[in-house]
C-alpha cells in the first residue's frame, strides 16, 4: 500500500507515495461491515498502523484510508500502472 507523505507549506516538496507496510489494525477501526448487516455509513475509511518506507529512513503512523484525494498523512492502495 501505500502512504501519502506531507508536503512542505512553501512547496519545496510535494505530497508523494510511499511504500508502506501494515503493522497493525487498531482496535475498533474494522469497517462495520465485518460484524453487522451493512447500514449507512459515511465512508469505508479503514484507520490502519503504518510502518512507511522512506528514502531516508523508516517511521511508523497511524493513519486513515483516503483513496480519492491523496492527502497528506493518509493511506491508499497503489495506483495501477
Ligand atoms: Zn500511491
Amino acid at each position: 500500500m501505500h502512504y501519502v507523505s506531507h508536503g512542505t507549506p512553501g512547496g519545496e516538496y510535494t505530497s508523494q507515495c510511499r511504500a508502506a507496510i501494515v503493522t497493525g489494525v487498531p482496535e475498533g477501526a474494522l469497517p462495520e461491515a465485518d460484524f453487522e448487516p451493512a447500514k449507512e455509513r459515511d465512508s469505508d475509511t479503514v484507520v490502519l498502523d503504518l510502518a512507511v518506507l522512506n528514502p531516508s529512513g523508516m517511521f511508523f503512523n497511524r493513519c486513515p484510508q483516503s483513496e480519492g484525494v491523496h492527502t497528506g498523512g493518509t493511506w491508499h492502495w497503489p495506483e495501477r500502472v
